[in-house]
């Protein structure tokens, strides 16, 4: 037997959360076991735990969307007992029995091989806010974009996205500004390589359809008035990415930034996404994310510590990335 985290509903819909003994007879299908080394907390789990938002979609569940584990069971032919194996996505947490247990049996297709040179904690450390850091990156690029064409934005940043992603920009030559609500955070930001920080009031109300040029990109996790601002302050031609929702799940904009200034917004989803996208997204964290700064991003909590954190990432409190040590 293992431990879990349970999530159930009565009757009325009321959610309660519990920790519980599961053995691997009440884990659902898949073709290969993953004994849990590694996890960790992201926006969504936390929503999952409070019942915040509709993630769970299946009851009850295990909640939690990212673990690294090493492979004890497997007839997938990829995959071989000893193996050690990252999971991100997939629906894990939300409609199939997540990462929040000892064991997790799980469907082959979703693994990605734990890249070389990270530890399960690591790969937890960068986790799916880590990993979608990485992919916002990987389409400004794609788009064309490149640090000559000035400096880029980052919203919520002393958040998991956002701190990844400003750790990722400056190794790549990216002069960033960091957005962020926590101006004590100021200090932190700069080592994880922030050029400025601004406070997030700036773009958090109602703004106009179009604003001075500041930024050349965004790479943006809190979507609202705040993505609506981003756009509206971006340079003639820039890129903008979209993967989240912390404000609120509106996009108040105008076509202004797109007609008048060509701006592009990219939506970034790391759920669905690919798995040759994934493997070269994994590919690039393992050469450009700095080991000192993730180091610095992540802060250890322990099992009993997953439902308080889960609490605390809705509220904005937690700082970078949670890992949680399973073994
Ligand atoms: P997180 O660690 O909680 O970071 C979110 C940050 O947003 C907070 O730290 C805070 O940063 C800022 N924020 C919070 N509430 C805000 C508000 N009311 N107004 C303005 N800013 C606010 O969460 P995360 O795990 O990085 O995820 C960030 C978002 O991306 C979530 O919405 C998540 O669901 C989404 N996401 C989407 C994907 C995808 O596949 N599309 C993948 C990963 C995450 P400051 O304190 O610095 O202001």
């Amino acid at each position: 037997t293992f431990r879990a985290i349970r999530v159930s509903r009565d009757e009325a819909k009321t959610q309660s959360v519990d920790i519980v003994e599961m053995s691997t007879d009440d884990l659902m299908d898949g073709d290969v076991d993953v004994a849990v080394e590694a996890t960790t907390v992201n926006y969504k789990d936390g929503l999952a735990i409070t019942g915040r938002g509709p993630v769970v979609r299946r009851w009850p569940l295990i909640p939690g969307i990212d673990l690294a584990g090493t492979v004890l069971r497997s007839t997938h032919a990829g995959w071989q007992g000893g193996d050690k194996v990252v999971l991100n996505g997939w629906g894990v947490g939300e409609t199939h029995h997540g990462a929040f247990a000892g064991r997790a049996r799980l469907n082959g297709d979703w693994l990605v091989p734990l890249p070389e040179n990270f530890s399960a904690k690591d790969a937890m450390a960068i986790g799916t806010a880590g990993y979608t850091a990485m992919l916002s990156v990987m389409a400004l690029e794609d788009a064309g974009l490149s640090p000559d064409a000035g400096p880029v934005v980052v919203t919520g940043a002393s958040g998991g996205v956002g701190s990844v992603a400003v750790a990722l920009l400056s190794k790549l030559g990216w002069t960033v500004i960091a957005s962020t609500g926590r101006p004590a955070e100021a200090g932190w930001l700069r080592d994880l390589g922030a050029t400025e920080i601004i406070d997030r009031a700036e773009l958090a109300e109602p703004g106009r359809p179009l604003a001075k040029e500041r930024w050349a990109g965004g790479v943006d996790a809190v979507g609202s008035h705040t993505l609506a601002n981003v756009l509206a302050a971006t340079k003639y031609g820039g890129v903008v990415t979209c993967c989240g929702l912390a404000q609120g799940m509106d996009l108040p904009a105008s076509v202004a930034p797109f007609i008048l200034r060509g701006v592009s917004l990219l939506g970034i989803d790391s759920v669905m996404a690919p798995k040759p996208r994934r493997l070269r997204a994994w590919k690039r964290l393992a050469e450009d994310l700095d080991p000192a700064k993730l180091r610095a991003i992540a802060t250890d909590i322990d099992f009993d510590g997953i439902v308080d954190a889960a609490g605390k990432i809705i509220d904005g409190q937690i700082r970078g990335r949670v890992v949680v040590d399973m073994s």
